[in-house]
């Protein structure tokens, strides 16, 4: 893709700009623009789309989305070494890139959306992702300001993102995504693409929302996952009782004697509608 947008390889990029890579930003960079540009396809059309990108870092995953025709990206990066970086790709693609400065879980996402069509594509950093994910999960308002989140996690996280019932990877996280959006795993990469390569393969995960959740409120939601899930091998009669235990279980018609990884998205809502 060098080629393609004529901007410098980004290998180039990073000795130029000094950016050798720090853990504690969860800094595992994707050189390779091949695999960039296929995270960013997994999206689906991004004409007349603003982009959100969460750890831009050099600007590798920034230039396929831009190569693929984003009207704008707006991107958040913690790093200010990366911002010379960033500076040259903005001067290539003239008013299509807005870099801000911040930390992502601190930034207001649906007040930078103003309005607009967004998607969120980002390589995101492994200390902060799975909060990231939840916060986007939360509003209040469904269908969110986004239209779709196309992020790249450690392949466990991703594993626990699309579980469903009867699954070791099932627990709160997989009932929260599954009650709000339609979520699967897009496809795996290995360590040896970043750099540094991390210990973990990473795995690329696209959730859409659903249109229509069963109505539920997210604070009982979160109350029920929250006890069943804290001990999972216990019955849920057990598990349960600081919520009513068997009473609860009762008015919602499941049976005590059940588990908390054996029961779907559909009857912990029913749960949580009897809280
Ligand atoms: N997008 C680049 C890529 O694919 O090569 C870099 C991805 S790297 C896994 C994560 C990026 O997130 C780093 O650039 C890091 O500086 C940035 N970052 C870490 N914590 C952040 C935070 N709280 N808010 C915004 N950016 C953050």
């Amino acid at each position: 893709m060098a080629a393609l947008d004529g901007l410098p390889p980004l290998r180039d990029v990073i000795q130029r700009h000094g950016l050798d890579a720090r853990k504690a930003l969860g800094q595992n960079f994707l050189l390779d623009l091949n695999l960039t540009q296929k995270v960013a396809r997994t999206a689906g059309s991004l004409e007349g789309v603003t982009v959100f990108e969460v750890g831009p870092g050099p600007g590798g995953l920034t230039r396929a989305i831009l190569a693929l025709g984003a009207e704008k990206v707006i991107a958040v990066e913690r790093d200010s070494r990366c911002l010379p970086a960033l500076a040259e790709i903005s001067d290539h693609y003239p008013g299509r890139l807005e870099v801000i400065e911040g930390d992502a879980l601190k930034t207001d996402f649906e007040a930078l959306a103003d309005g607009r069509p967004v998607k969120i594509i980002a390589n995101l950093p492994y200390n902060v992702g799975t909060q990231l994910l939840v916060n986007w999960l939360l509003p209040k308002q469904w269908p969110p300001f986004w239209q779709s989140l196309t992020l790249m996690f450690q392949k466990e996280v991703g594993e626990r993102i699309v579980a469903a019932e009867d699954d070791d990877h099932y627990g709160r996280l997989g009932v929260l995504c599954g009650w709000r959006t339609s979520a699967h795993m897009a496809f795996d990469i290995s360590p040896q693409a970043f750099t540094p390569p991390p210990k973990v393969t990473s795995t690329v995960v696209h959730l859409t929302p659903n249109e229509n959740p069963l109505p539920c409120s997210i604070d009982k939601l979160e109350k029920v996952t929250h006890a069943a899930f804290g001990q999972r091998r216990k019955m849920l009669r057990q598990s349960l009782k600081p919520l009513g235990g068997e009473a609860l279980l009762g008015k919602a018609e499941i049976d005590p004697q059940r588990r908390a990884e054996t029961l779907s998205v559909a009857e912990f809502v029913r749960l949580a509608n009897c809280l």
